[in-house]
């Protein structure tokens, strides 16, 4: 994050899920989960500046999937304008503030690049304005606008529970010099969340031991555990209504993935590398089978973050 005098940029992450259970649907009609969240460098890219009154955003694509420039939400529906409302009418704050976003981000690509927006917009505008509210509250108010912004409020590796509200952190204690590479690959289309969730049908829960697995390789930075975990209960729901999904999850594999999985609700999927290299040349196989056209992107875990204090991507904006 970078503060000027009138205005601040920020960087907003992705997330992948790389556990993802549906636990129960709940008598409100939302579903239980506990799932794994990290944050990615695969970023939209916000600056925010302060104006007398009113809430602008200005929303472009920039190297987005092709054909998706018109999946672009109306400004009033913008996640980041609505949470600058929120925070706004919490804060009682009396100014406005124009939200320039440069989207990297699939949009509907189970990426939650529209919470990563949000996230994004609560955590900066907190600081542009000086509403001083602690993280916590950013969290609550993110909570109201969808199941991922708390996560991706708190900006670390996360384990998510109930709805998406109860947050709590996965302390990552990497050895030096780890890191996760991915590959993730969208096909160009995006997926509802909510018709997913509304043909899910419960019992294809994960066993406790796949659980406890994937949260120690998190813990420890063993990338080869995590891609033995992989788990998204989704994934199957999806991979039923869209069989491209399918074949391009089968394509990461042949080409040399350790693990491969849909991300939260898709439409994309990623792959984890045994490195760099293995990425790059992960992507290179599945563009050429593809053609030029597939959307294919290489990122890095970070499970550290990297919005609010520190991390790689600072230095971007
Ligand atoms: P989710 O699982 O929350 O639906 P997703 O990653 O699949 O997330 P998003 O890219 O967040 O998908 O988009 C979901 C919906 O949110 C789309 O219908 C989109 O129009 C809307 N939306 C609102 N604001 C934004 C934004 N700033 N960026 C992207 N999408 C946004």
């Amino acid at each position: 994050m970078k503060t000027g005098g009138n205005g601040i940029s920020i960087a907003a992450p992705a997330k992948v899920n790389l556990f993802l259970d549906i636990l129960g649907k709940r008598a409100d009609g939302y579903h239980d989960l506990r799932s794994l969240v990290v944050p990615i460098s695969l970023a939209d890219e916000l600056v925010l500046e302060n104006r007398e009154e009113g809430i602008d955003v200005w929303c472009q694509g920039e190297g987005l999937p092709a054909g998706s420039h018109d999946v672009l939400p109306e400004p009033a529906h913008n996640l980041a304008a609505r949470a600058a409302l929120l925070l706004r009418e919490a804060t009682a704050f009396p100014g406005g503030v124009s939200i320039h976003i440069r989207k990297y981000i699939p949009v509907g690509g189970g990426l939650g690049g529209g919470s990563a927006d949000a996230a994004a917009t609560l955590v900066g505008l907190n600081r542009l304005w000086k509403t001083g509210l602690p993280v916590e509250r950013l969290m609550e108010l993110g909570a109201r606008l969808g199941s991922d912004i708390p996560a991706m409020v708190y900006g670390r590796a996360v384990c998510m529970e109930g709805r998406g509200e109860r947050v709590s952190p996965v302390a990552c204690r990497w050895p030096a010099g780890t890191a996760w590479w991915l590959v993730i690959v969208n096909p160009g289309f995006s997926v509802a969340t909510r018709d997913v969730y509304a043909r899910f049908r419960t019992g294809l829960t994960s066993s406790e031991e796949t659980f406890r697995n994937a949260a120690f390789a998190l813990e420890r930075g063993d990338v080869g555990l995590a891609s033995f975990s992989l788990h998204n209960s989704l994934e199957a729901t999806v991979f039923a209504k869209y069989p491209l999904l399918k074949i391009v999850a089968d394509k990461l594999k042949a080409a040399g993935a350790l693990g491969v999985l849909l991300s939260g609700s898709g439409a994309s999927v990623f792959a984890m590398a045994a490195g760099l290299d293995q990425a790059l040349a992960i992507e290179e196989k599945v563009r050429r089978d593809a053609g030029p056209w597939l959307w294919a992107r290489v990122a890095q875990v970070l499970p550290d973050g990297v919005m609010v204090a520190h991390g790689p991507l600072e230095a971007r904006v």
